[in-house]
């Protein structure tokens, strides 16, 4: 899926179930779209608990589980993909630190957050994990393949 150009990685963003509850939606997407990464992918989805718990997998010994799984499941989430160098670790520092009172203010929890357990919004944490959760999260044909005309050498 990823063009063949140097550094380009493709990385999978969700806003939480307490993001789209709080209307924190446009608030979010903005941060992606004014650092110059691509949008490739977005839709607003109830996600059953057995993509939730694939999702989570690597997750499923820690004792919050159980509660990371209810949190996910409770309402719609916004899934999105985003395009660009660099753009795997760059959006980790975008989102912030896991525990929203340890995240810097100006990034997304530090600034819209206070509990892990609620802390807003997801970011693949490698190149690899931002492969497998795009597909995992969309299908076929959701995803579109496009260069923006005003801003060709942003990716
Ligand atoms: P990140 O989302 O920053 O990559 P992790 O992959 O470690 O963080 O954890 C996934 C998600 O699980 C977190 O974003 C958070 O929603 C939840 N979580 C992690 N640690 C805890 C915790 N100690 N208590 C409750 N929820 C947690
Ligand atoms: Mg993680």
């Amino acid at each position: 899926l990823v063009a063949a150009m140097e550094g380009v990685e493709e990385t999978y963003i969700m806003i939480k179930p307490d993001g789209v509850q709080r209307g924190l939606v446009g608030e979010i997407i903005s941060r992606f779209e004014k650092k110059g990464f691509l949008l490739k992918g977005l839709k607003l989805f109830q996600c059953p608990k057995e993509l939730a718990e694939e999702h989570y997998k690597d997750l499923k010994d820690k004792s919050f589980y159980p509660k990371l799984i209810d949190y996910i499941t409770s309402g719609p989430v916004v899934c999105m993909a985003w395009e660009g160098v660099g753009v795997v670790a760059s959006s980790r520092k975008l989102i912030g630190a896991t525990n929203p009172l340890q995240a810097e203010p100006g990034t997304i929890r530090g600034d819209l957050a206070v509990q892990t357990g609620r802390n807003v919004v997801h970011g693949s944490d490698s190149p690899e994990n931002g492969h497998r959760e795009i597909d995992l999260w969309f299908k076929e044909g959701e995803l579109c393949q496009w260069i923006p005309a005003q801003a060709p050498w942003l990716r």
